[in-house]
Protein backbone atom coordinates (compact mmCIF):
# COMPACT_ATOMS: atom_id res chain seq x y z
CA UNK A 1 0.00 0.00 0.00
CA UNK A 2 1.16 3.35 -0.96
CA UNK A 3 1.81 6.18 2.07
CA UNK A 4 -1.49 8.02 1.09
CA UNK A 5 -3.65 5.15 0.90
CA UNK A 6 -2.25 4.02 4.30
CA UNK A 7 -2.64 7.10 5.77
CA UNK A 8 -5.89 6.71 4.34
CA UNK A 9 -6.71 3.35 6.24
CA UNK A 10 -5.49 4.77 9.11
CA UNK A 11 -8.21 6.88 9.81
CA UNK A 12 -10.64 4.54 8.30
CA UNK A 13 -9.74 2.60 10.93
CA UNK A 14 -10.28 5.23 13.82
CA UNK A 15 -13.54 5.60 11.94
CA UNK A 16 -13.20 8.74 10.25
CA UNK A 17 -16.10 9.07 7.62
CA UNK A 18 -15.60 11.84 5.55
CA UNK A 19 -11.82 12.07 6.15
CA UNK A 20 -10.75 10.00 3.25
CA UNK A 21 -12.00 8.73 -0.25
CA UNK A 22 -12.89 5.56 1.87
CA UNK A 23 -14.65 2.56 -0.74
CA UNK A 24 -15.98 3.12 -3.77
CA UNK A 25 -17.76 1.21 -6.16
CA UNK A 26 -18.73 1.17 -9.75
CA UNK A 27 -21.70 -0.12 -11.16
CA UNK A 28 -25.01 -0.24 -8.75
CA UNK A 29 -26.84 -3.21 -9.89
CA UNK A 30 -27.30 -6.40 -7.48
CA UNK A 31 -23.23 -6.97 -7.34
CA UNK A 32 -22.68 -3.50 -6.83
CA UNK A 33 -25.30 -3.16 -4.12
CA UNK A 34 -24.86 -6.00 -2.25
CA UNK A 35 -21.05 -5.39 -2.03
CA UNK A 36 -22.06 -1.92 -0.20
CA UNK A 37 -24.12 -3.71 1.82
CA UNK A 38 -21.25 -6.81 2.92
CA UNK A 39 -18.86 -3.36 3.59
CA UNK A 40 -20.71 -1.62 5.88
CA UNK A 41 -21.70 -5.35 6.97
CA UNK A 42 -18.19 -5.98 7.74
CA UNK A 43 -17.84 -3.25 10.20
CA UNK A 44 -16.48 -0.24 7.90
CA UNK A 45 -16.52 2.67 9.06
CA UNK A 46 -15.14 5.20 6.56
CA UNK A 47 -17.21 6.64 3.57
CA UNK A 48 -19.14 3.87 0.86
CA UNK A 49 -19.97 5.63 -2.50
CA UNK A 50 -21.68 3.77 -4.87
CA UNK A 51 -21.75 4.97 -7.94
CA UNK A 52 -24.05 3.77 -10.69
CA UNK A 53 -25.05 4.84 -14.59
CA UNK A 54 -28.85 4.33 -14.50
CA UNK A 55 -31.16 6.89 -13.07
CA UNK A 56 -32.56 4.43 -10.79
CA UNK A 57 -31.69 3.16 -6.96
CA UNK A 58 -30.51 -0.63 -7.55
CA UNK A 59 -33.35 -2.91 -8.46
CA UNK A 60 -34.12 -6.95 -8.68
CA UNK A 61 -33.17 -7.87 -12.28
CA UNK A 62 -34.79 -11.66 -12.21
CA UNK A 63 -38.15 -9.67 -12.36
CA UNK A 64 -38.01 -7.82 -15.55
CA UNK A 65 -38.04 -10.97 -17.67
CA UNK A 66 -40.76 -12.52 -14.90
CA UNK A 67 -43.54 -10.61 -13.60
CA UNK A 68 -42.60 -6.68 -15.21
CA UNK A 69 -43.65 -9.15 -18.58
CA UNK A 70 -46.50 -10.80 -17.01
CA UNK A 71 -48.80 -7.83 -15.08
CA UNK A 72 -49.58 -4.60 -15.67
CA UNK A 73 -47.71 -2.32 -13.32
CA UNK A 74 -46.20 -5.08 -11.75
CA UNK A 75 -43.97 -3.63 -8.40
CA UNK A 76 -40.14 -2.87 -9.15
CA UNK A 77 -38.30 -4.25 -6.73
CA UNK A 78 -35.58 -2.14 -5.34
CA UNK A 79 -32.34 -3.62 -3.04
CA UNK A 80 -33.20 -0.63 -0.44
CA UNK A 81 -34.93 2.89 -1.33
CA UNK A 82 -33.19 6.37 -0.88
CA UNK A 83 -33.67 6.29 2.95
CA UNK A 84 -32.31 2.48 3.38
CA UNK A 85 -29.13 3.65 1.41
CA UNK A 86 -28.68 7.00 3.71
CA UNK A 87 -29.54 4.85 6.87
CA UNK A 88 -26.81 2.45 6.04
CA UNK A 89 -24.29 4.94 5.25
CA UNK A 90 -23.70 4.90 1.46
CA UNK A 91 -23.84 7.49 -0.51
CA UNK A 92 -25.29 6.28 -3.62
CA UNK A 93 -24.57 8.46 -7.26
CA UNK A 94 -26.82 7.76 -9.76
CA UNK A 95 -27.19 8.68 -13.38
CA UNK A 96 -23.48 8.79 -13.64
CA UNK A 97 -20.82 6.78 -16.09
CA UNK A 98 -17.57 5.99 -14.75
CA UNK A 99 -15.08 5.78 -18.23
CA UNK A 100 -11.87 5.86 -16.92
CA UNK A 101 -9.63 5.03 -14.06
CA UNK A 102 -6.01 6.33 -13.01
CA UNK A 103 -4.91 3.50 -10.68
CA UNK A 104 -1.70 5.71 -9.39
CA UNK A 105 -4.34 8.23 -8.53
CA UNK A 106 -6.56 5.71 -7.05
CA UNK A 107 -9.45 7.94 -8.87
CA UNK A 108 -12.11 7.33 -11.03
CA UNK A 109 -13.53 9.37 -13.73
CA UNK A 110 -17.35 10.24 -14.75
CA UNK A 111 -17.89 10.98 -18.26
CA UNK A 112 -18.78 14.83 -17.24
CA UNK A 113 -15.10 14.48 -15.95
CA UNK A 114 -16.01 14.24 -11.67
CA UNK A 115 -13.51 12.77 -10.73
CA UNK A 116 -14.00 10.03 -7.47
CA UNK A 117 -10.84 9.45 -5.41
CA UNK A 118 -10.88 5.49 -3.97
CA UNK A 119 -8.64 3.61 -1.26
CA UNK A 120 -10.33 0.93 -2.33
CA UNK A 121 -12.29 0.20 -6.07
CA UNK A 122 -14.67 -2.65 -6.58
CA UNK A 123 -15.26 -2.88 -10.13
CA UNK A 124 -19.07 -3.86 -10.93
CA UNK A 125 -20.06 -2.51 -14.10
CA UNK A 126 -21.77 -5.95 -15.69
CA UNK A 127 -22.70 -6.28 -19.04
CA UNK A 128 -24.75 -4.76 -21.99
CA UNK A 129 -27.29 -6.51 -24.06
CA UNK A 130 -25.14 -7.74 -27.65
CA UNK A 131 -26.77 -5.85 -30.36
CA UNK A 132 -27.58 -6.85 -33.54
CA UNK A 133 -27.26 -3.87 -36.29
CA UNK A 134 -28.54 -5.58 -39.09
CA UNK A 135 -31.80 -5.94 -37.54
CA UNK A 136 -31.95 -2.66 -36.04
CA UNK A 137 -32.19 -0.84 -39.03
CA UNK A 138 -35.79 -0.75 -40.47
CA UNK A 139 -39.33 -0.15 -40.01
CA UNK A 140 -40.26 -2.39 -37.15
CA UNK A 141 -39.14 -1.39 -33.66
CA UNK A 142 -36.67 -3.51 -32.05
CA UNK A 143 -36.23 -4.23 -27.94
CA UNK A 144 -33.69 -5.29 -25.79
CA UNK A 145 -34.10 -6.75 -22.72
CA UNK A 146 -31.73 -5.38 -19.66
CA UNK A 147 -33.15 -2.64 -17.80
CA UNK A 148 -36.80 -1.89 -16.06
CA UNK A 149 -37.42 0.63 -18.94
CA UNK A 150 -36.89 -2.23 -21.34
CA UNK A 151 -38.81 -4.13 -19.27
CA UNK A 152 -42.01 -1.85 -19.26
CA UNK A 153 -41.38 -0.79 -22.87
CA UNK A 154 -41.58 -4.88 -24.11
CA UNK A 155 -44.94 -5.00 -21.48
CA UNK A 156 -46.65 -2.50 -23.38
CA UNK A 157 -46.02 -4.64 -26.89
CA UNK A 158 -47.04 -7.65 -25.35
CA UNK A 159 -51.19 -7.76 -26.26
CA UNK A 160 -53.47 -9.90 -27.77
CA UNK A 161 -52.65 -10.23 -31.59
CA UNK A 162 -49.63 -8.89 -31.46
CA UNK A 163 -47.44 -10.63 -33.42
CA UNK A 164 -43.71 -10.84 -31.62
CA UNK A 165 -40.08 -12.49 -32.85
CA UNK A 166 -37.70 -13.17 -30.58
CA UNK A 167 -33.98 -13.85 -31.64
CA UNK A 168 -31.97 -15.78 -29.32
CA UNK A 169 -33.31 -18.77 -27.60
CA UNK A 170 -31.61 -18.16 -24.56
CA UNK A 171 -33.34 -17.60 -20.90
CA UNK A 172 -34.04 -14.36 -22.07
CA UNK A 173 -36.11 -15.05 -25.37
CA UNK A 174 -38.00 -17.89 -23.82
CA UNK A 175 -39.26 -16.02 -20.72
CA UNK A 176 -40.11 -13.28 -22.87
CA UNK A 177 -42.00 -16.21 -25.14
CA UNK A 178 -43.64 -17.27 -22.37
CA UNK A 179 -44.59 -14.05 -21.25
CA UNK A 180 -45.83 -12.87 -24.92
CA UNK A 181 -48.45 -16.03 -25.84
CA UNK A 182 -49.74 -15.48 -21.65
CA UNK A 183 -50.48 -12.38 -23.17
CA UNK A 184 -52.40 -13.39 -26.34
CA UNK A 185 -49.42 -12.57 -28.38
CA UNK A 186 -48.01 -14.75 -31.10
CA UNK A 187 -44.07 -15.49 -30.09
CA UNK A 188 -41.79 -16.83 -33.01
CA UNK A 189 -38.01 -17.85 -31.32
CA UNK A 190 -35.12 -17.31 -33.89
CA UNK A 191 -32.04 -18.91 -33.00
CA UNK A 192 -28.94 -19.03 -34.42
CA UNK A 193 -27.69 -22.71 -33.14
CA UNK A 194 -28.99 -25.88 -33.59
CA UNK A 195 -30.52 -26.22 -30.30
CA UNK A 196 -31.95 -23.89 -27.64
CA UNK A 197 -30.16 -22.87 -24.18
CA UNK A 198 -27.55 -24.84 -25.66
CA UNK A 199 -24.90 -22.86 -23.00
CA UNK A 200 -26.66 -24.02 -20.04
CA UNK A 201 -28.90 -26.92 -20.54
CA UNK A 202 -27.82 -30.84 -21.96
CA UNK A 203 -30.09 -31.58 -25.28
CA UNK A 204 -32.96 -33.74 -23.15
CA UNK A 205 -33.60 -31.45 -21.13
CA UNK A 206 -33.48 -28.47 -23.85
CA UNK A 207 -35.99 -30.84 -26.11
CA UNK A 208 -38.60 -30.89 -23.12
CA UNK A 209 -38.38 -27.35 -23.10
CA UNK A 210 -38.89 -26.48 -26.40
CA UNK A 211 -41.35 -29.17 -26.26
CA UNK A 212 -43.82 -27.19 -23.75
CA UNK A 213 -43.16 -24.09 -25.57
CA UNK A 214 -44.76 -25.59 -29.06
CA UNK A 215 -47.51 -26.91 -26.68
CA UNK A 216 -48.25 -23.45 -25.76
CA UNK A 217 -48.19 -22.27 -29.30
CA UNK A 218 -44.27 -21.18 -29.86
CA UNK A 219 -42.91 -21.67 -33.14
CA UNK A 220 -39.28 -22.05 -33.41
CA UNK A 221 -36.83 -21.48 -36.23
CA UNK A 222 -33.54 -22.87 -35.42
CA UNK A 223 -30.08 -22.91 -36.76
CA UNK A 224 -31.12 -19.83 -39.05
CA UNK A 225 -29.57 -16.61 -37.71
CA UNK A 226 -31.92 -13.04 -38.75
CA UNK A 227 -30.24 -11.35 -41.49
CA UNK A 228 -32.24 -7.97 -42.17
CA UNK A 229 -36.13 -6.80 -40.90
CA UNK A 230 -38.74 -5.05 -43.34
CA UNK A 231 -42.50 -4.16 -42.34
CA UNK A 232 -43.65 -7.83 -43.26
CA UNK A 233 -40.78 -9.09 -40.04
CA UNK A 234 -37.81 -10.88 -40.02
CA UNK A 235 -36.22 -11.85 -42.40
CA UNK A 236 -33.69 -14.68 -42.07
CA UNK A 237 -30.92 -16.89 -43.64
CA UNK A 238 -32.62 -19.24 -46.44
CA UNK A 239 -35.17 -16.28 -47.49
CA UNK A 240 -37.48 -16.97 -45.59
CA UNK A 241 -39.70 -13.64 -43.61
CA UNK A 242 -40.73 -14.40 -40.05
CA UNK A 243 -43.97 -12.23 -40.04
CA UNK A 244 -44.12 -9.58 -36.93
CA UNK A 245 -44.96 -6.66 -35.75
CA UNK A 246 -42.11 -6.01 -32.77
CA UNK A 247 -38.68 -8.05 -32.46
CA UNK A 248 -37.18 -8.28 -29.05
CA UNK A 249 -34.02 -9.33 -29.19
CA UNK A 250 -31.74 -11.15 -26.63
CA UNK A 251 -28.48 -12.92 -27.95
CA UNK A 252 -26.37 -12.73 -24.66
CA UNK A 253 -24.13 -9.88 -22.99
CA UNK A 254 -20.85 -8.21 -23.29
CA UNK A 255 -19.23 -7.08 -20.03
CA UNK A 256 -17.88 -3.38 -19.72
CA UNK A 257 -14.41 -3.43 -19.36
CA UNK A 258 -13.54 0.33 -20.27
CA UNK A 259 -12.76 1.18 -16.80
CA UNK A 260 -10.48 -1.77 -15.79
CA UNK A 261 -9.00 -1.58 -19.55
CA UNK A 262 -7.97 2.17 -18.28
CA UNK A 263 -6.71 0.77 -14.40
CA UNK A 264 -4.29 -2.06 -16.47
CA UNK A 265 -6.67 -4.13 -14.72
CA UNK A 266 -5.75 -8.57 -16.58
CA UNK A 267 -8.92 -9.04 -18.56
CA UNK A 268 -9.85 -12.91 -19.95
CA UNK A 269 -13.09 -12.54 -21.11
CA UNK A 270 -14.15 -10.49 -18.14
CA UNK A 271 -11.82 -8.56 -15.50
CA UNK A 272 -9.92 -11.66 -14.02
CA UNK A 273 -10.28 -12.09 -10.77
CA UNK A 274 -9.23 -14.70 -7.54
CA UNK A 275 -11.46 -16.33 -5.28
CA UNK A 276 -11.60 -13.07 -2.89
CA UNK A 277 -12.25 -10.76 -6.14
CA UNK A 278 -8.82 -9.21 -6.82
CA UNK A 279 -8.38 -7.99 -9.76
CA UNK A 280 -4.36 -7.98 -10.99
CA UNK A 281 -4.53 -3.92 -10.01
CA UNK A 282 -3.27 -2.90 -6.19
CA UNK A 283 -6.57 -2.19 -4.07
CA UNK A 284 -9.15 -2.69 -7.43
CA UNK A 285 -11.72 -5.36 -7.12
CA UNK A 286 -14.64 -7.13 -9.03
CA UNK A 287 -17.42 -9.17 -9.22
CA UNK A 288 -20.84 -9.89 -10.61
CA UNK A 289 -21.34 -10.33 -14.40
CA UNK A 290 -17.93 -8.84 -15.34
CA UNK A 291 -15.33 -10.50 -13.50
CA UNK A 292 -14.22 -13.99 -14.55
CA UNK A 293 -12.55 -16.38 -12.72
CA UNK A 294 -11.17 -19.61 -12.56
CA UNK A 295 -14.74 -22.67 -12.70
CA UNK A 296 -13.30 -26.42 -12.09
CA UNK A 297 -16.55 -27.43 -13.16
CA UNK A 298 -16.20 -26.13 -16.61
CA UNK A 299 -12.08 -26.40 -16.42
CA UNK A 300 -11.85 -22.92 -17.39
CA UNK A 301 -11.73 -19.08 -17.20
CA UNK A 302 -14.99 -17.49 -17.14
CA UNK A 303 -17.64 -14.94 -16.30
CA UNK A 304 -20.88 -16.23 -14.62
CA UNK A 305 -24.08 -14.02 -15.18
CA UNK A 306 -26.49 -15.15 -12.60
CA UNK A 307 -28.02 -13.28 -9.66
CA UNK A 308 -26.38 -15.21 -7.29
CA UNK A 309 -23.04 -14.98 -8.61
CA UNK A 310 -23.65 -11.07 -8.27
CA UNK A 311 -24.64 -11.00 -4.90
CA UNK A 312 -22.27 -13.46 -3.23
CA UNK A 313 -19.17 -12.84 -5.03
CA UNK A 314 -19.45 -9.45 -4.49
CA UNK A 315 -20.28 -9.96 -0.91
CA UNK A 316 -16.66 -11.66 -0.47
CA UNK A 317 -14.74 -9.14 -2.37
CA UNK A 318 -16.43 -6.69 -0.44
CA UNK A 319 -15.03 -8.13 2.96
CA UNK A 320 -11.87 -8.81 1.40
CA UNK A 321 -11.40 -5.70 1.01
CA UNK A 322 -12.04 -4.03 3.82
CA UNK A 323 -11.40 -6.97 6.14
CA UNK A 324 -10.48 -10.63 6.54
CA UNK A 325 -10.38 -12.18 3.06
CA UNK A 326 -13.01 -14.34 2.16
CA UNK A 327 -13.35 -16.71 -0.94
CA UNK A 328 -15.90 -17.40 -3.03
CA UNK A 329 -16.07 -20.60 -4.57
CA UNK A 330 -20.24 -21.36 -5.38
CA UNK A 331 -20.63 -23.53 -8.47
CA UNK A 332 -23.18 -21.07 -11.04
CA UNK A 333 -26.43 -21.38 -9.73
CA UNK A 334 -29.84 -19.48 -11.55
CA UNK A 335 -32.90 -20.61 -12.46
CA UNK A 336 -35.71 -19.84 -15.02
CA UNK A 337 -39.20 -19.67 -14.52
CA UNK A 338 -41.74 -20.43 -17.99
CA UNK A 339 -45.38 -21.18 -18.15
CA UNK A 340 -45.59 -23.51 -14.72
CA UNK A 341 -42.27 -24.68 -15.19
CA UNK A 342 -39.41 -23.74 -12.33
CA UNK A 343 -36.08 -24.83 -14.23
CA UNK A 344 -32.95 -24.70 -12.03
CA UNK A 345 -29.59 -24.99 -13.16
CA UNK A 346 -26.30 -25.99 -11.32
CA UNK A 347 -22.53 -26.25 -12.04
CA UNK A 348 -21.48 -27.45 -15.99
CA UNK A 349 -25.09 -29.19 -16.65
CA UNK A 350 -24.08 -29.06 -20.32
CA UNK A 351 -21.01 -30.55 -20.36
CA UNK A 352 -20.72 -33.08 -22.89
CA UNK A 353 -20.42 -36.18 -20.33
CA UNK A 354 -22.84 -38.36 -19.16
CA UNK A 355 -26.51 -36.75 -18.64
CA UNK A 356 -28.52 -39.16 -16.20
CA UNK A 357 -32.40 -38.63 -15.89
CA UNK A 358 -33.40 -38.71 -12.53
CA UNK A 359 -37.25 -39.08 -12.57
CA UNK A 360 -39.69 -38.90 -16.11
CA UNK A 361 -40.17 -35.88 -18.02
CA UNK A 362 -43.46 -36.54 -19.23
CA UNK A 363 -44.65 -36.26 -15.37
CA UNK A 364 -43.52 -32.52 -15.59
CA UNK A 365 -40.59 -33.22 -12.70
CA UNK A 366 -37.91 -34.36 -13.26
CA UNK A 367 -33.72 -33.85 -13.30
CA UNK A 368 -31.20 -34.09 -15.32
CA UNK A 369 -27.41 -35.13 -13.78
CA UNK A 370 -24.21 -34.49 -16.02
CA UNK A 371 -21.67 -36.53 -14.48
CA UNK A 372 -17.46 -36.92 -15.40
CA UNK A 373 -14.91 -38.93 -13.65
CA UNK A 374 -17.29 -40.22 -11.18
CA UNK A 375 -18.57 -36.82 -9.83
CA UNK A 376 -21.57 -34.47 -10.81
CA UNK A 377 -20.30 -31.66 -12.69
CA UNK A 378 -23.62 -30.10 -13.06
CA UNK A 379 -27.37 -30.62 -12.77
CA UNK A 380 -30.80 -29.42 -14.10
CA UNK A 381 -34.19 -29.90 -12.34
CA UNK A 382 -37.26 -29.09 -13.60
CA UNK A 383 -40.09 -28.32 -10.71
CA UNK A 384 -37.84 -30.42 -8.61
CA UNK A 385 -36.21 -27.64 -6.19
CA UNK A 386 -35.77 -30.19 -3.56
CA UNK A 387 -33.24 -32.28 -5.73
CA UNK A 388 -31.91 -28.95 -6.52
CA UNK A 389 -30.96 -28.10 -2.94
CA UNK A 390 -28.95 -31.34 -2.44
CA UNK A 391 -27.61 -31.09 -6.55
CA UNK A 392 -25.93 -27.90 -4.89
CA UNK A 393 -23.84 -28.93 -2.16
CA UNK A 394 -23.25 -32.22 -3.95
CA UNK A 395 -22.18 -30.28 -7.35
CA UNK A 396 -20.12 -27.98 -4.34
CA UNK A 397 -18.31 -30.72 -2.84
CA UNK A 398 -17.19 -33.00 -5.72
CA UNK A 399 -18.08 -35.88 -3.85
CA UNK A 400 -18.51 -39.57 -5.98
CA UNK A 401 -22.09 -40.57 -7.29
CA UNK A 402 -22.63 -43.17 -9.37
CA UNK A 403 -25.14 -43.34 -12.50
CA UNK A 404 -27.08 -45.82 -10.90
CA UNK A 405 -27.60 -43.48 -7.97
CA UNK A 406 -27.90 -40.49 -9.95
CA UNK A 407 -31.24 -41.90 -11.66
CA UNK A 408 -32.32 -44.18 -8.80
CA UNK A 409 -35.33 -41.30 -7.44
CA UNK A 410 -35.33 -43.54 -4.33
CA UNK A 411 -31.89 -42.95 -3.59
CA UNK A 412 -31.09 -39.78 -0.97
CA UNK A 413 -29.17 -37.04 -2.78
CA UNK A 414 -28.55 -35.57 0.77
CA UNK A 415 -26.74 -38.60 1.41
CA UNK A 416 -24.43 -38.08 -0.97
CA UNK A 417 -23.04 -34.75 -0.08
CA UNK A 418 -22.01 -35.34 2.84
CA UNK A 419 -20.59 -38.81 3.02
P1 LIG B 1 -28.03 -16.27 -23.44
O1 LIG B 1 -26.57 -16.39 -23.63
O2 LIG B 1 -28.70 -17.12 -22.41
O3 LIG B 1 -28.73 -16.67 -24.80
C1 LIG B 1 -28.44 -16.04 -26.01
C2 LIG B 1 -28.90 -16.94 -27.16
O4 LIG B 1 -28.84 -16.17 -28.37
C3 LIG B 1 -28.05 -18.15 -27.36
O5 LIG B 1 -28.88 -19.29 -27.47
C4 LIG B 1 -27.30 -17.87 -28.66
O6 LIG B 1 -27.01 -19.04 -29.42
C5 LIG B 1 -28.29 -16.98 -29.39
N1 LIG B 1 -27.70 -16.09 -30.40
C6 LIG B 1 -26.52 -15.44 -30.35
N2 LIG B 1 -26.35 -14.68 -31.46
C7 LIG B 1 -27.47 -14.86 -32.22
C8 LIG B 1 -27.90 -14.34 -33.47
N3 LIG B 1 -27.17 -13.47 -34.17
N4 LIG B 1 -29.10 -14.73 -33.93
C9 LIG B 1 -29.87 -15.62 -33.23
N5 LIG B 1 -29.51 -16.14 -32.06
C10 LIG B 1 -28.32 -15.76 -31.55
O7 LIG B 1 -28.33 -14.73 -23.25
P2 LIG B 1 -29.71 -13.96 -23.00
O8 LIG B 1 -30.88 -14.89 -23.10
O9 LIG B 1 -29.66 -12.76 -23.90
O10 LIG B 1 -29.59 -13.52 -21.50
C11 LIG B 1 -28.86 -12.38 -21.17
C12 LIG B 1 -28.51 -12.36 -19.73
O11 LIG B 1 -29.64 -12.53 -18.88
C13 LIG B 1 -27.65 -13.47 -19.24
O12 LIG B 1 -26.39 -13.43 -19.73
C14 LIG B 1 -27.74 -13.15 -17.74
O13 LIG B 1 -27.00 -12.04 -17.43
C15 LIG B 1 -29.19 -12.86 -17.60
N6 LIG B 1 -29.82 -14.01 -16.98
C16 LIG B 1 -31.12 -14.16 -17.05
C17 LIG B 1 -31.73 -15.23 -16.43
C18 LIG B 1 -33.15 -15.42 -16.50
O14 LIG B 1 -33.81 -14.62 -17.14
N7 LIG B 1 -33.70 -16.45 -15.86
C19 LIG B 1 -31.03 -16.18 -15.77
C20 LIG B 1 -29.70 -16.02 -15.73
C21 LIG B 1 -29.12 -14.94 -16.32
Amino acid sequence: MDRGAAKGMEAIMQGNRNATPGVVIVGAGQAGARAAEAVRGAGYAGTITLIGAEAHMPYERPQLSKATLLEDGAPVIMIRDGEGWRALGVDVVPATRIVTGDAGRHVVVADDGREFPYDKLLIATGTTPRRLPAVEAGPLPVLPLRSIEDAQALRRHLAPGVRVAIVGGGVIGLEVAAAAVKAGATATVIEAAPGLLARALPPVVADFVKARHEREGVTFRLGRAPVGQSAAGVEIEGGETVPADVIVVGIGVEPELALARSLGAEIDQGILVDECGRTSVADVFAAGDVASRFCPWNGRVLRIETWANAQNQAAAAARTMVGEAMAYRDPPWFWSDQYDLNIQVVGHAAAPGTTVLRGDPATGRFSALTLAGGTVIGAVTVNAPKDMASLRRLVAAGRPLSAQEAGDTAFDLRKAATR
